[in-house]
């Protein structure tokens, strides 16, 4: 493309709500072959709910007392859910001391003397805590209606479960039918586990997905696509989504996302409507004049 097509492509962007950082990733863009997404707050709204409460050992309203007193400490989108519920239920939290996070998997703290552990199965296996085949039977429950089971142990013992649901964007299966259509692959990636994240590929017709992987891990598999000779856009909003959208061949970010994945993404959709990356990918192919 000549110097000024791409400074009209760049100027054109501007005016839908797309910010295109450096012409490059517009050059690039007609080349893609693959779009991996982060589930969380691109695919869905990432402003997740509690719509299930299970206590085990104790009753639900102490269970999210207790979770809620842990989470407080956290600014993960889960840990807002279940403050947010907490609060909604009047609960009086507790002080939580010796707080720690455990990247992927969970958090944990001391709440008076009890040691509370709050997170996926990996973080329960990681402290040899035992799931039980009817208590497995509700996580898998609540994973295959596509909600995230949050699970809360009590000095080693799995004591209740928190189910959590996101909301899709209002475009999202619209706008990965249109790249399908395209011709492009489309793959979800997200610490999520596997059913929770099938279940909800199913709902927008992604038919890929990569789920469970580590926050360190993303750009390691957006490197292992390019290795195969895929061209990869990654779009995320997330904190864990930096090293991916900068690793990609572009990177683009969810306008509403946090301060540093609009950094690491060259490209960045203002109006956080994933319909707007279809029309990225559409602008630069006029761009590269190959539409008339
Ligand atoms: P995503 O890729 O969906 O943004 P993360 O990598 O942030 O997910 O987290 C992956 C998983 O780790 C979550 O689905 C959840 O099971 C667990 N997890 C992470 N942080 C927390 C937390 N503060 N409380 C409970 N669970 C958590
Ligand atoms: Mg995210």
């Amino acid at each position: 493309a000549t110097p000024t097509a791409v400074t009209v492509g760049i100027g054109r962007g501007a005016e839908l709500g797309i910010l295109v950082k450096n012409g490059e990733a517009l050059e690039i863009s007609e080349k893609l072959t693959t779009f991996l997404f982060d589930k969380t707050g691109t695919l869905t709204k990432g402003k997740p709910e509690v719509t299930n409460l299970i206590g085990i050992t104790m009753d639900d309203k102490y269970l999210l007392e207790l979770a809620a007193s842990v989470e407080s400490n956290s600014q993960h989108p889960l840990a807002k859910a279940i403050v947010t519920k907490a609060q909604d239920n009047d609960l009086n939290l507790h002080e939580a001391e010796e707080f720690n996070t455990f990247g992927g998997k969970g958090v944990s703290a001391m709440v008076g003397r009890k040691n509370v552990l709050i997170g996926n199965r990996t973080l329960l296996n990681d402290n040899g805590i035992l799931i039980q085949d009817t208590e497995e039977e509700l996580i898998s429950k609540l994973e295959e209606e596509g909600k995230t089971a949050v699970l809360v142990a009590v000095d080693n013992l799995l004591s209740g479960i928190l189910g959590v649901a996101d909301t899709l964007k209002e475009n999202t299966p619209q706008a990965i039918s249109e790249l399908k259509k395209m011709g492009l692959e489309v793959v979800m990636i997200t610490g999520d586990n596997k059913r929770t994240a099938e279940a909800i590929a199913n709902r927008i017709g992604i038919d890929k997905v990569m789920a469970g992987v580590l926050p360190e891990d993303k750009s390691a598999e957006v490197k292992r696509l390019q290795d195969k000779g895929e061209v990869v856009a990654f779009v995320g909003d997330g904190i864990n989504d930096a090293p991916a959208l900068a690793q990609a061949d572009v990177g683009i970010a969810i306008g509403g996302g946090t301060d540093v994945a609009i950094e690491s993404g060259e490209i960045v959709l203002i109006k956080d409507d994933l319909l707007d990356a279809v029309a990225g990918v559409q602008l630069s192919s006029k761009v590269m004049g190959r539409i008339k």
